[in-house]
């Protein structure tokens, strides 16, 4: 059994508000929100950080941003434009170490991001 939280998540052990859910991909709301929408997209696979990821993942990594833009478009933030951010390791800040895509709209973004 897996002690990761997006995992048990994916495997329907841990609860989380799902938006999307398909055979390789789940996107769920963050439970800390950083925006007034902020959306999840993670593989089903277990895949710590972005620097472990590998040639055989590029299509689901592509596949991660094409279902950000889905539920952008879905929640009505497509047109104002949103965030996708992915944080790689401590000093990025990463905190869940399964790899996940944030999808960050319903503000004004400032950059740098800090
Ligand atoms: P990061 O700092 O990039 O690793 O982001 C991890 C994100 O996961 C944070 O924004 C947390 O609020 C979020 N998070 C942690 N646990 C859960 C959970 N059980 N359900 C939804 N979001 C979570």
């Amino acid at each position: 059994m897996s002690e990761c939280v997006f995992c048990r998540i994916a495997e329907g052990r841990a609860s989380a508000t799902i938006l999307h859910e398909d055979d390789q991909l789940l996107a769920f709301r963050d439970i800390n929100p950083q925006a007034p929408t902020h959306i999840l997209v993670i593989p089903r696979e277990h895949v710590r950080t972005l620097d472990d990821l590998e040639d055989r993942h590029a299509e689901i990594v592509g596949r991660m941003h094409l279902v950000a833009q889905q539920v952008a478009r879905e929640l009505g933030i497509a047109e104002d434009g949103y965030r996708t951010v992915f944080n790689c390791r401590a000093a990025a800040g990463q905190s869940v170490f399964h790899i996940h895509l944030h999808l960050l709209g319903g503000r004004r973004m400032h950059w740098p991001p800090g």
